[in-house]
């Protein structure tokens, strides 16, 4: 009892309590030259990758090291102001790699709030109400495309899908009507209210598109088409990426860079499924991914719940999982009859279809006032 109030006054002791002041002192001393030092070290780096050398130099390093050993005046011994001293020069040289850390517009740490993507006067991302693009798989006629246009706005869907020129796997089957379906599309958009994507999957066909589309989307097949990329930035219209079959997230995000490089940076990102082992599903949707976007990019993105299970009855799931995980939408195909659609026609759902879609997902009426109504809040 006696000991223990001993040293319970010993720190109360003005003595010690004074050194501590001057401790704290030299704290704040220590790291206003250590700040200092950083800023020439980061200056020293600045030249260095200028002048393209290497910011370690070991000959250098060993010749600092010398000076300060040779200068120690203790108490501490030479090796423990070396160790001092390499955690110091460690830091530095952090901060110089740092530095030369390309700045990725697509980052969240070039920009932190979410972008929002206006397609034809609706917006996609930020605080908006998850969107929901619908539409056929292919533009076939102008009563197909135009009975869908009437359909999608009467549920109160303002953006249509629909391709035109279309990336298929077999070349003998349908294409696609070229620019013939991006008017036909167009026009239909237009008569019933509605903003129009189309994939565009030639940089020669890109102007053609714009003219036509109020959003261009880039197939999977074609992310990493740097001349196409370089294009639609071009293009003066938002585009839609969508993530290549097998690409990295990585692979997917530089490719939307190469569209803000190239000054547009109305960009929706769209997880549509990867290749996996799996064959109950014609592709994986990787909702890690849609997710992990969100988490590193500040762009809107979207899950295509079509391509991604390639299975009608896993459409609702799908959305419900893609917007769980931050999705700023979802796109999903509609044909008035998918058994004799020209593509895609295992996977497309019909009207009746997307009306028992829409109730499971509340989206029924009217688009979603807030995320929430997916999820069963009335209203
Ligand atoms: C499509 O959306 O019609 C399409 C071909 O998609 P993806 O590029 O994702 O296969
Ligand atoms: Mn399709």
């Amino acid at each position: 009892m006696p000991r223990r109030h001993a040293r319970y006054d010993h720190t109360m002791d003005e003595r010690v309590t004074r050194l501590r002041e001057r401790i704290d002192a030299l704290n704040i001393e220590l790291l206003e030259r250590l700040s200092e030092r950083a800023e020439v070290a980061e200056a020293i780096g600045r030249l260095q990758t200028e002048l393209g050398m290497s910011h370690y130099d070991p000959v250098r390093e060993q010749a600092m090291l010398d000076a300060l050993t040779h200068a120690n005046r203790g108490p501490f011994s030479d090796a423990v102001v070396k160790s001092l001293f390499k955690q110091v020069f460690q830091a530095s040289m952090q901060l110089e790699h740092d530095q030369d850390k390309t700045r990725y517009l697509t980052s969240r740490q070039t920009r932190d709030a979410d972008t929002v993507v206006h397609v034809g006067g609706v917006p996609i991302g930020g605080e908006h109400p998850p969107v929901l693009i619908a539409g056929p798989c292919a533009i076939e006629s102008s009563e197909q495309v135009g009975t869908i246009a009437a359909f999608l706005a009467s549920r109160g869907v303002r953006i249509m899908r629909g391709g035109a020129f279309k990336p298929r796997t077999d070349p003998y089957s349908f294409q696609g009507l070229g620019v013939d379906g991006l008017r036909l599309g167009r026009e239909a958009a237009d008569a019933h209210g509605l903003a129009f994507v189309t994939e565009v999957m030639d940089a020669a066909d890109v102007v053609a598109c714009a003219e036509y589309a109020h959003m261009l989307q880039i197939g999977a097949r074609n992310m990493q088409n740097f001349t196409l990329l370089r294009a639609a930035a071009r293009s003066g219209r938002p585009v839609l990426l969508k993530r290549g079959l097998s690409a990295t997230i990585e692979e997917w995000v530089m490719a939307a860079e190469y569209l803000l490089h190239g000054g547009n940076d109305q960009v929706v990102l769209c997880e549509r499924g990867i290749r996996t082992f799996e064959r109950y599903t014609r592709n994986t949707l990787d909702v890690s991914a849609v997710a992990l976007a969100k988490l590193e990019t500040h762009l809107p993105i979207l899950v295509d719940v079509t391509h991604s299970g390639g299975r009608p009855d896993l459409l609702v799931p799908l959305t419900k999982a893609g917007l769980a995980v931050g999705a700023d939408g979802v796109m999903i195909e509609v044909h008035p009859n998918p058994a004799v659609a020209l593509s895609d026609n295992k996977q497309q759902i019909d009207f009746e279809a997307f009306d028992a879609y829409l109730e499971a997902t509340r989206y029924h009426g009217r688009l979603s006032p807030g995320r929430t109504e997916l999820y069963g809040a009335e209203g």
